[in-house]
């Protein structure tokens, strides 16, 4: 897409700080780390969302962010890491290329990423079923 930000680092017209690339796939340092190695990865063809990825290219994609944060915990000294994606607007993609984030984690860095909540008696079961049902 003309003016996606991910589509231009693909084609190189801005930089990125680059730590993987294949035929299929770019992984590149996140310019407003949560924690310093935070890594993106990208498809280098443009989709919007996880569910709009091909799963072969996903295929390719998650392999990659494997291999990539198995190399940012040993270059990070990181003691854990989260792979996470946001997705459509109101999860807080703000950029419409899909696109993995590993973030490295340390032991003693604080961070908390998810803020839980818990069900009513009853509610669980239809949630559960609702879902299983709209799997295509
Ligand atoms: P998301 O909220 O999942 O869409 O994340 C988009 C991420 O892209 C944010 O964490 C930004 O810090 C990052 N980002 C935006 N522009 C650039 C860029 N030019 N180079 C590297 N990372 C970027
Ligand atoms: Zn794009």
């Amino acid at each position: 897409m003309a003016d996606c930000i991910f589509c231009k680092i693909v084609k190189k017209e801005i930089p990125s700080s680059t730590v993987y690339e294949n035929k299929k796939v770019l992984a590149f340092l996140d310019i407003y780390p949560v924690n310093k190695g935070h890594v993106l990865i990208i498809p280098k063809k443009h989709y919007d969302t996880l569910t709009d990825i091909p799963d072969e290219l996903l295929a390719d994609v998650i392999k990659a962010t494997k291999k990539i944060a198995k190399s940012v915990m040993k270059a990070m000294r990181a003691d854990g890491f989260n792979v996470g994606m946001n997705n459509y607007k109101a999860a807080g993609q703000l950029v419409p290329h899909a696109h993995f984030h590993i973030i490295p984690r340390f032991s003693n860095d604080g961070l908390k990423l998810w803020a839980q909540g818990s069900y009513q008696e009853g509610e669980m079961k239809p949630i559960a079923e609702s879902i299983k049902k709209n799997i295509a």
